[in-house]
């Protein structure tokens, strides 16, 4: 560190302390390596200073503070990204942890989140009403970044992406302005939030629409031996082509963890799982799994009335905080009999008990609106596929990497050419986000010269300002 780095980093400490409520830490402060880790166990990044925020003037001094002594800015919302964009080495990461308040107003069926919230906080104040916003599979990962990506789960085959369920943001801009965005109030930075990431200032306040699902429902996981897996998969074609919209089928190829579930003698070997969600009515979604629970001989099936709450749970121990995480991802246009094949082939190599290959179904609402609908577009896919590698020892690192990226290389003859934003990885650069972005880059890149012209939000999978 040079001796300037060491004295605007001082004299942006000191500006943050006068100015903001929340604690202000640096390297060697309690809580600053628990404020600067992430999930993913290959990110290390060290801030210069860390801001925990306790409220929206924490928020806008921050933004000022790193414009005026230009350092660099990063957003921590769940912290949940894998290519680690919640923080950054040397720069200045606002911390969101501190506020995870969420309101319902059941009236209206809308629910106004903190960027702090994880999933799970949504969840637990909507079910109260009976209502739920839509939102990604598992609970601890945070709000802000997957709406903000566009965000997909259970109920999206039923309402679309998250972002086609947001009715309202609250932004900190990149001159440290207050503003809100809708389709009435400054729509074109809406229609770029709906899917652009952080590229265009600090969320402070989500608002959701919700819809009433719950709180019982018909869901859970069931699975088959690895050996039957083509068998397995041409039933799955078939019952996801004929599914309701309540109803999303995730399938999951990877080896047996030792889950109580499961039948002993799985555990640690290859098995085609299925995480099952009916969000209807109890009488139909018991009818809609009944063909599924009747097929071959699971060896776990746990496919039940349970809650919306413990369904949106049910993945969370699979991907726990601080192993490390490499994907590769792909929107499929189709479910062809042939990319199942290859799935299945790349997974009988699979280098690690932890990695899979997983397939979210995501046809239905998400496809009904148009391409230029909102920023995150991709509405011809029906369906993700993510590689997703996991371990724990770095010395398997090149391994795990390879593994997903043969796979991927495979697999990339289904894709729909786009890819999800949220799912790509810290190599993936400038190309892929236009992947991401298709036809919606252009006019994303516009906005951003409006919003924030000298790339002040650039901590992300950016979209650089076009020329003007
Ligand atoms: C285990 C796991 C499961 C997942 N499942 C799903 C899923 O089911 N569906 C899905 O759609 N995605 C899923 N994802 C991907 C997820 O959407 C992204 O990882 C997302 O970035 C997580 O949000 P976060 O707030 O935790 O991000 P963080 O890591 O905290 O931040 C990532 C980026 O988001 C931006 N950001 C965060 N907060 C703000 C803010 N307040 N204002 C402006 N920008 C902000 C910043 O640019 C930041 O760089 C999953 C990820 C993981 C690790």
């Amino acid at each position: 560190m040079t001796i300037l780095e060491t004295q605007t980093q001082r004299a942006l400490t000191d500006d943050l302390r006068a100015r903001v409520l929340g604690p202000v830490l640096r390297s060697g402060d309690a809580g600053y390596d628990e404020a600067r880790s992430v999930w993913n166990a290959m990110i290390d990044k060290r801030p210069a200073v860390i801001v925990r925020c306790l409220g929206v003037a924490d928020i806008v001094a921050s933004v000022q503070a790193a414009r005026r002594h230009g350092i660099a800015l990063s957003v921590k919302g769940g912290g949940h990204n894998i290519a680690g964009l919640a923080v950054c080495d040397g720069g200045l990461t606002l911390d969101m942890s501190l506020m995870r308040g969420v309101w319902v107003d059941s009236a209206v069926g809308l629910a106004r989140a903190q960027p702090g919230c994880l999933l799970a906080d949504v969840d637990r104040e909507t079910q109260l009403h009976g209502l739920a916003a839509v939102l990604g599979f598992v609970s601890n990962t945070g709000c802000a970044g997957l709406t903000l990506g566009g965000g997909f789960g259970y109920l999206s085959r039923r309402f679309g992406w998250t972002s086609d369920n947001l009715s309202a943001v609250d932004l900190v801009t990149a001159d440290g302005r207050l503003v809100r965005a809708s389709e009435r109030e400054n729509s074109d930075l809406f229609w770029a939030l709906c899917g652009g990431g952080g590229n265009f200032g600090v969320a402070t306040s989500f608002e959701y629409k919700l819809h009433p699902v719950g709180p019982d429902i018909i869901a859970g996981a069931i699975a088959w031996r690895g050996e039957e897996a083509e068998r397995v998969l041409d039933m799955y074609r078939a019952f996801v082509a004929q599914a309701p919209r309540e109803l999303t089928c995730v399938a999951a190829l990877r080896v047996a963890p030792p889950a109580p579930w499961l039948s002993r003698e799985v555990h640690g070997k290859p098995i085609v799982a299925m995480f099952v969600c009916h969000s209807g009515r109890l009488a139909d979604g018991a009818e809609a799994v009944a063909r599924l629970k009747a097929f071959g001989k699971p060896v776990g099936d746990i496919v039940q009335k349970r809650t919306y709450v413990s369904q949106q749970s049910l993945l969370d121990a699979t991907q726990p905080r601080g192993r490390r995480y490499y994907w590769k991802s792909e929107y499929l246009r189709g479910f062809e009999p042939a990319l199942f094949a290859r799935a299945a082939e790349h997974a009988g190599r699979i280098a690690s008990p932890h990695s899979a290959i997983l397939i979210f179904p995501i046809d239905g609402a998400t496809n009904e609106r148009s391409e230029v609908h909102s920023a995150v577009g991709n509405r011809d896919a029906a369906a993700v596929i993510n590689i997703a590698s996991a371990w724990e020892d770095a010395r398997d690192d090149a391994a795990n990497i390879e593994w997903a990226r043969a796979a991927w290389r495979d697999i990339r003859a289904f894709s729909t050419g786009g890819t999800y934003v949220n799912f790509l990885t810290e190599e993936e650069g400038p190309d892929r986000v236009r992947a991401a972005y298709r036809t919606n880059y252009a006019r994303l890149a516009e906005i951003k010269a409006t919003w924030d012209p000298e790339n002040v939000f650039r901590t992300n999978k950016n979209i650089a300002p076009a020329a003007t």
